[in-house]
Parts: C-alpha cells; sequence; structure tokens
C-alpha cells in the first residue's frame, strides 16, 4: 500500500510529456506506454548480425550465410527508423542528452525482458579523437556507461583505440568500407575477458563491429557480442 501511494505521487511529481506524442505521458518515463508498444521492434532478424528480415525469424541472413562474422550474437533491439532514428540524431549530432537517455533506457527495458547471459565487460566503439573534439562526446562510450551503471557491468574505454579516421560509412561501398576499417583500430593493451559486448549506437553494415571483434578475438576474447540500439535495413 504505502509502495503504491510512493508510485502514485511520484508518477504525479514527475509526470512529464511523452517525447514522441507530446502528451502527458502519465508516468516518470519519457515515453507514454501506448508509443512505447509503436516503437520499430526488430522482432524479425537475423540470428546472428540482428539484420531486419521480412520473415523467418533466428534464420541467418544472405550475408552472414556466406561469411560468419567474428562476433557471436547481436542484441539490437529496434530498427533504425521513425521515430528512433530521430533519437539518435538528435542525440549524436545535437548533443541532446534527454533523447540519449530515452534510448539507453528502451535499450535496458528489452534487454531486461530477455534472457540473454551478460557480458563480463561493455566495450564503446571508439570514436578517432578529432571527430570527439568535434562532437564534444562519443555517443557510444555515453551510452555503455549509462546501460553499464544499471546493469552493474563495467565499461573498458581504453584497450580499443581508433588509430585511423574514417570517412561516414554511407559515403563507401562495402569493399572499401572494410579495407579502411581493417587497419582503422588497434589494440592499446592485452584484453583479459572472456566475454565482451562491443557497444555503439547504430549498426549499418555490421563492419566496424567485425573489425574490433577481430582484434578482441585474436586476444583470447572467447564470446563477442554486439549491442546497438538500432539496426539498418542496409547491408
Ligand atoms: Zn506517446
Ligand atoms: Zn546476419
Amino acid at each position: 500500500m504505502i509502495n503504491k501511494c510512493v508510485n502514485f505521487i511520484q508518477d504525479i511529481v514527475f509526470a512529464q510529456s511523452c517525447l514522441n506524442c507530446r502528451q502527458l505521458s502519465g508516468t516518470s518515463s519519457a515515453i507514454c506506454n501506448q508509443c512505447f508498444t509503436e516503437l520499430p521492434a526488430n522482432r524479425v532478424c537475423c540470428r546472428q548480425c540482428a539484420l531486419p528480415l521480412e520473415s523467418g525469424n533466428h534464420q541467418l541472413c544472405g550475408q552472414c550465410q556466406k561469411t560468419s562474422p567474428t562476433f557471436n550474437s547481436a542484441f539490437i533491439p529496434f530498427r533504425y527508423e521513425h521515430p528512433v532514428d530521430q533519437w539518435i540524431w538528435k542525440f549524436k549530432f545535437r548533443n541532446d542528452l534527454v533523447s540519449g537517455k530515452l534510448l539507453a533506457d528502451l535499450f535496458l527495458q528489452k534487454i531486461f525482458d530477455s534472457n540473454i547471459v551478460m557480458p563480463e565487460i561493455l566495450v564503446p566503439v571508439p570514436l578517432h579523437s578529432s571527430r570527439v573534439r568535434q562532437r564534444g562526446f562519443n555517443q557510444s562510450l555515453w551510452l555503455a556507461r549509462h546501460i553499464g551503471k544499471q546493469l552493474g557491468i563495467p565499461v573498458d574505454s581504453r584497450s580499443v583505440r581508433r588509430r585511423l579516421k574514417t570517412p561516414p560509412q554511407h559515403e563507401l561501398n562495402i569493399k572499401k568500407r572494410t579495407t579502411i576499417l581493417r587497419k582503422a583500430f588497434t589494440l592499446n593493451r592485452e584484453f583479459e575477458h572472456q566475454h565482451a559486448a562491443i557497444v555503439d549506437d547504430v549498426l549499418t553494415s555490421g563492419s566496424t563491429m567485425n573489425e574490433i571483434s577481430k582484434l578482441l578475438c585474436n586476444n583470447g576474447c572467447a564470446t563477442i557480442d554486439c549491442w546497438a540500439i538500432a539496426r539498418t535495413a542496409l547491408k
């Protein structure tokens, strides 16, 4: 009874407008229940890289059938579609931390509802230092810290370094992108963990995650997961 009263008072005191429909959400959440159920969930997808599929949930996509990625699995609960794509854009390019927190909380809600085995360590995809200066922060590190804090999993932002600045992925074809990415990352020190999750905001081709996975795998990491908020349908 006391708990119910506390929840009720909290809901009144912290009630806010839904970031999607602008109606009063009725709870302390930044999104109302109706909008949450209508988000573009990535339910039907490749069991290894989480590429959205038209049908055949937990099948392997064509690319994974052809060449298996180095990482073992991907947990990417949303498709890169409205309104998730807008929140990611605002978070990443407009430093909108309200959107960032919402994305991290939505990811956590999905992970709490899942039965995935938790990793020992979170490894955010590093940005080149010049891009951190330009953007002001690394969105992957920010997400990893928020998510890691809630799950009680430490974040390792020092082992993997991006030594080359790479052009945005959409400006390159797959072959060129893979060639450039192959030299882009390096490991600063021994990687001692057996089970890691690499964290990014969006997974596009999967090439970045795959290159970092190779580094970790070559240094003895046995299980590597990819965690991202959203997955594009492009390959
Ligand atoms: Zn709403
Ligand atoms: Zn796949």
